[in-house]
C-alpha cells in the first residue's frame, strides 16, 4: 500500500486514514486478542459471568459449576491474571468476583446479550 492508497478503488466507503493508522497498533490488539482468549472456553465463561453475579469462595463456586475446587482454581488464576476478575481475602476464606470496571461489565452485557438471557440482577 503506496501513499496510502488501497489497491482497489471500489467508490464505496472507504477505510479512513484513522482506521489505518489504528490497525497497525499490534499491542492494542492484542490486547483485545487476549481478553477474548480468555473467554475462549465453555468454563470460564460460566466462571466469569457467574461472578458477574455474586462474590463466592472456590468450594462454593466448584458447587455451583459441579466442577473440582482444583479445576476451578485453575481457571480462577487465568481470569485473575486478565483482570476480569478480583478476589479478596477475609481470615482463611478468598472470596472472587467480576472486577468492577466497564471492561468486565460490557463483557457481562455481552455474554447475556449473546446467550439471550436477562440479567438475574435486573429480574
Ligand atoms: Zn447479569
Amino acid at each position: 500500500m503506496e501513499n496510502g492508497k488501497l489497491p482497489h478503488e471500489h467508490g464505496t466507503r472507504a477505510a479512513s486514514e484513522r482506521i489505518k493508522k489504528e490497525l497497525g497498533n499490534m499491542e492494542k490488539f492484542q490486547l483485545v486478542a487476549d481478553i477474548f482468549k480468555q473467554l475462549g472456553d465453555t468454563t470460564r465463561v460460566r466462571l466469569f459471568w457467574l461472578l458477574c453475579h455474586c462474590e463466592e469462595c472456590v468450594i462454593n463456586i466448584s458447587a455451583m459449576l459441579d466442577m473440582s475446587s482444583p479445576a476451578v482454581s485453575h481457571h480462577l488464576r487465568i481470569l485473575r491474571g486478565s483482570g476480569l476478575i478480583v478476589c479478596r481475602r477475609e481470615g482463611k476464606e478468598v472470596y472472587y468476583q467480576a472486577a468492577d470496571t466497564q471492561q468486565s461489565q460490557l463483557l457481562h452485557k455481552m455474554i447475556e446479550q449473546v446467550i439471550e438471557v436477562t440479567c438475574p440482577e435486573e429480574t
